[in-house]
């Protein structure tokens, strides 16, 4: 049982795993201190300034979207003071995907006035843009997920998966292939068709609301580390930002931890920072080397997002809406969703020729494909491009993923690819954040 007079905990990265961890801690009373490298917190899911004609608009690193399954990380939003209606636009699964240049569409809707799971075999089956076959072999195919509980037994790349329980190029095309990108940000020929399942176990096989789209309406770091850092400064937690972690050192009774200036001594360490990171902090502490190997071999996938501001009268039909055939894939109305009137955000996922581009090049493709798909959008009025180039690790076949325990006692990992369950999301952060804390408090 920890002592919780002694015990004080260093918490290394400000993203989300850092914070949840750092919130279950303090919420028992553990003394905690969170240090962040960069100025602010919340790692890749937080708000960036652009500035156009000497205004700012704040928008996001990436247009984040979250399911009714987030369980863990709704308590947590709820528990640091964040009502669910002012945060997030939350709609009932709809996907309406349009390809412009073979003038098809797929609709999908969950009606929402029946019970569930009736709902979802009702918008399965009438799921336009799939002939009788097609629909007949997707409700063939999700009834015998449910009936293997969405677990395999050996994994295979998502696409072979698919094309074996016979879905057609169009049903990948439009439907398969989107959700993967959305959920994995892995291309469908590499992606893991073990935890693919396990997105759609969750947003399925739960309550009716699991499946939902929570879309932010206020910018992530408003609904994020705002609130989280103002709980931990009034649950006694010490947050440093601009501090990076050098080096942690094994003491007698604990750890020293090292910035550039200083160094620290506490009785428990979690590092929580991205994979790609966790190799700077771990030449002293030799037992973790085959982590660092296992994490070094990690592909990454970017997350491009194309932010275009339209004059402020321009709306598309939906606020969410999927685009197939062309460079870019989803497109959001921030009009609608935050109050940004114009302003749109186009997100392309995983690697592809687009990253050949320049921004500008980017930006003006993207703009000539919403014109060509909505021909009532003019010329945008400015354009910014964020492209996150590391967005997450490459969620393929067999990935191997490191545990929150470590062979040092009392030395944890958090972190998004440390939830084995789940492709790199939000939900995966807070859940690895929230293991940890408990392996802390047991
Ligand atoms: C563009 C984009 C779009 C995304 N869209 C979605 C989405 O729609 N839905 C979803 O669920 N997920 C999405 N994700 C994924 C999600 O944002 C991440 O999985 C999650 O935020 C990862 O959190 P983390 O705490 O594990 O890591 P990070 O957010 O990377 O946090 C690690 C932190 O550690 C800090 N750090 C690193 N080294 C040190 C050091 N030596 N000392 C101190 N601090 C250090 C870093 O600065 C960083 O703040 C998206 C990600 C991106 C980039």
């Amino acid at each position: 049982m920890i002592n919780k007079n002694k015990a004080h905990v260093a918490i290394i990265g400000g993203g989300l795993a850092g914070l949840s961890t750092a919130t279950a801690l303090a919420e028992q009373g553990i003394q905690t201190t969170l240090f962040e490298a960069g100025p602010h917190f919340g790692g890749r899911a937080r708000s960036v300034g652009i500035e156009f004609n000497s205004q700012t608009f704040q928008v996001d690193n990436g247009q984040h979207i979250l399911l009714g399954a987030y369980h863990e990380t709704l308590k947590l939003l709820e528990k640091v003071g964040v009502q669910e209606k002012q945060a997030f636009l939350r709609l009932p699964l709809a996907l309406n995907m349009i390809s412009p240049r073979n003038n098809k569409v797929l609709k999908l809707a969950n009606p929402n006035y029946l019970p569930h799971p009736l709902n979802q075999l009702f918008g399965f089956l009438c799921c336009q843009g799939l002939s009788l076959s097609e629909r007949f072999a997707t409700v063939t195919l999700m009834f015998k997920l449910k009936k293997i509980s969405y677990r395999l037994t050996a994994d295979e790349p998502l696409k072979n998966f698919l094309l074996k329980n016979k879905q057609s190029n169009q049903a990948i095309k439009f439907l398969w292939e989107p959700l993967c990108l959305a959920a994995l940000n892995t291309p469908i020929e590499l992606a893991s068709s073990k935890v693919f399942l396990n997105v759609l176990r969750d947003a399925f096989n739960g309550g009716k609301t699991d499946s939902d789209f929570l879309i932010p309406k206020l910018d992530l770091s408003q609904i994020i580390s705002t609130p989280i850092l103002r709980y931990l400064q009034t649950h006694q937690s010490t947050v440093l930002s601009n501090k990076r972690v050098h080096s942690i050192q094994p003491i007698e009774n604990g750890f020293e931890v090292a910035t550039r200036s200083e160094k620290y001594t506490f009785s428990h360490v979690v590092i929580a920072t991205a994979a790609r990171k966790l190799k700077d902090l771990t030449a002293d502490l030799p037992k973790l080397d085959f982590v660092t190997l296992q994490t070094e071999a990690y592909d990454y996938q970017p997350i491009y997002t194309v932010y275009l501001q339209y004059p402020s009268h321009i709306t598309l039909p939906q606020p969410m809406l999927g685009l197939v055939d062309l460079t870019s894939q989803w497109v959001f109305d921030r009009g609608q969703l935050c109050g940004q009137q114009g302003l749109m955000a186009v997100v392309i996922s995983a690697k592809g020729k687009h990253q050949k581009l320049t921004q500008d090049m980017l930006a003006l493709k993207v703009a000539q494909e919403l014109h060509h798909a909505f021909p009532h959008l003019p010329k945008p009025l400015w354009h910014k491009v964020i492209a996150e180039k590391c967005a997450t690790f490459s969620c393929e076949v067999n990935l191997p993923r490191p545990a929150n325990v470590t062979p040092y006692p009392n030395l944890f990992l958090a972190g998004d690819y440390t939830y084995a369950d789940y492709p790199a999301t939000i939900e995966g952060a807070v859940r690895s954040g929230l293991a940890c804390a408990n392996l802390i408090l047991k």
